[in-house]
């Protein structure tokens, strides 16, 4: 019998208020349910954040170290099911259990790394003009603050959002995605595990459309931090801004690669195939575009294409694939929707470019390893986050040339440069415009203890992880003590 999961609302897992639940897929076999989810609506949003706001003044009370040792905990218990964790997540969004192996331990270093913050000092003291005055800025809570999540890096992603929150005093709640609720699930059941008091974390699963809408108009919620698209975010920031809320927006890309002339052409290569076909694609950070210049340009799209062709794709669980499926059929229709794009505005399909047929390949949404190239850059293929395992070559005359290309996009997330020349990698970082620069390595990494975040529409300006989150999860009061 397929297991029945719930909310967890003010310390007690509980139904959607409807009953209303909807089954979590696994989209390399189609035929597997992981389990039943509550479709939560607005009334099962509300109920948590009363619960959060209720138990917000004892959590902003409790000393920061101890809410260190909540996280400290957590940690230890997520680690010791990771495995469990890891094989949930390849399950449940698809990628390969490497990957979903790296993601898991990662979750306990987001956990850990909080757990340490809270040890750390929380403000600064400033001379002050007057002689005897105490002057000095803390950082406090916000109160409530929702958590809205995409489906993509379901264990990082509410890890690095939940831990600060927590760390700096706020209460939460948390809406993961409807693809990904049970990794979700696995993180609030730790945190319940450590002894969390009861509010103080909250887990609403349903449609964005009504659990998460709920959040932001909510007035209790003082703070809206979201990942997702551009299209969801910007609506959400209107909102929320507009009724005096904070927002966070952690949004999409289309992150170029560039191979310069002297570029090692063989690291480059296979560093563009595990930026842009790792998680199938589906990272906000995946290579999208590869600016490859001239005099490299043919020997670099013969090896690109040769190596996604020996790429073996198949169920994440097989210790051999390299590419999962995409998460769901509407990703997939939405991939080959933008491949039949690419053919219409001219671009010559190297490689890939359909649904893969037979076998194992019936029970799931798997798509070949695509490669474009005679892209122009205003090709929608060339500006469109496509999220899927498709990559688009262009070329590029020279250093200047492939910068402006580079930047010739609404995002700006991240951007690699290939090269063995100190001078161009430094002009590279200098003029590229995204929030993450990689130089000879791939576009998607990132370390828990350095800021993350993108440039112009890949974010509304602030960063997460690392020192940076507080900036976000608390305010600052400043305090000029005088003795009597
Ligand atoms: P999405 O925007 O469809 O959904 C994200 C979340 O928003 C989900 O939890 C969804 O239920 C919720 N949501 C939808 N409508 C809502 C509404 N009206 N009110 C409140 N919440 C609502 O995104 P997705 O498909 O889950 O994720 C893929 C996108 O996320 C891509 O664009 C990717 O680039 C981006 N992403 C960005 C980063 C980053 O750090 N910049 C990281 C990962 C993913």
């Amino acid at each position: 019998m397929t297991r029945a999961f719930l909310n967890y609302i003010d310390g007690e897992w509980v139904a959607a208020s409807d009953g209303a639940t909807t089954p979590d897929v696994n989209p390399a076999n189609i035929g597997e349910v992981l389990g039943d989810f509550p479709l939560s609506g607005r009334a099962d949003a509300t109920r948590a954040v009363e619960a959060a706001a209720k138990a917000f003044p004892m959590w902003a009370k409790t000393p920061m170290p101890k809410r260190g040792d909540f996280l400290h905990r957590a940690a230890g218990l997520f680690e010791a099911r990771a495995d469990e964790i890891a094989e949930a997540l390849t399950r449940e969004e698809g990628k390969t259990l490497a990957e979903s192996q790296g993601e898991a331990a990662r979750g306990v270093s987001i956990l850990r790394y909080f757990a340490g913050e809270c040890m750390q000092p929380t403000g600064e003291v400033y001379p002050s003009a007057s002689a005897g005055t105490f002057l000095y800025a803390e950082r406090v809570p916000l109160g409530v603050v929702a958590l809205i999540t995409p489906w993509n890096f379901p264990v990082a992603i509410p890890a690095w959002k939940v831990a600060p929150a927590l760390a700096y005093g706020n209460t939460v709640v948390f809406k993961p995605a409807e693809l990904t609720p049970l990794t979700a699930w696995h993180l609030v059941d730790v945190l319940e595990k450590a002894g969390l008091p009861p509010g103080v974390l909250n887990l609403v699963i349903g449609r964005g459309g009504q659990a998460g809408q709920e959040l932001v108009e909510n007035s209790l919620v003082k703070a809206i931090s979201f990942t997702g698209s551009n299209e969801v975010g910007s609506r959400i920031a209107a909102q929320a801004t507009a009724r005096g809320a904070k927002a966070q927006l952690a949004m999409g890309g289309k992150n170029p690669v560039v191979a310069l002339a002297d570029a090692d052409v063989g690291k480059a290569v296979e560093l563009t195939i595990a930026g842009a076909m790792l998680s199938t694609g589906q990272k906000c950070t995946a290579t999208s575009r590869v600016i490859v210049q001239s005099e490299v340009a043919n020997e670099f799209r013969e090896r690109l294409a040769a190596r996604a062709q020996t790429l073996k794709v198949g169920d994440g669980m097989e210790p051999d694939t390299y590419m999962g499926p995409l998460v769901s059929a509407e990703a997939e229709k939405s991939v080959l929707n933008y491949i039949e794009i690419g053919k219409a505005e001219g671009a010559r399909l190297l490689t890939g470019g359909q649904k893969l047929r037979g076998g194992e390949y019936e029970r799931g949404y798997f798509i070949a390893p695509t490669v474009f190239d005679r892209v122009t850059p205003d090709m929608r293929i060339a500006q469109e986050e496509i999220f899927g395992p498709v990559v688009s070559l262009i070329e590029a005359r020279d250093f200047d040339e492939a910068v402006r290309l580079a930047n010739h996009t609404r995002f700006g997330l991240s951007a690699s440069v290939f090269t063995r020349d100190l001078n161009l990698a430094l002009r590279f970082v200098r003029e590229i415009e995204a929030g993450v620069v990689h130089v000879n390595s791939q576009t998607a990494g990132a370390e828990p203890q350095a800021p993350f975040g993108g440039f112009k529409n890949s974010s509304s300006g602030s960063r997460e992880q690392g020192k940076a989150a507080r900036e976000f999860f608390a305010q600052i009061k400043t305090v000029y003590l005088d003795p009597l």
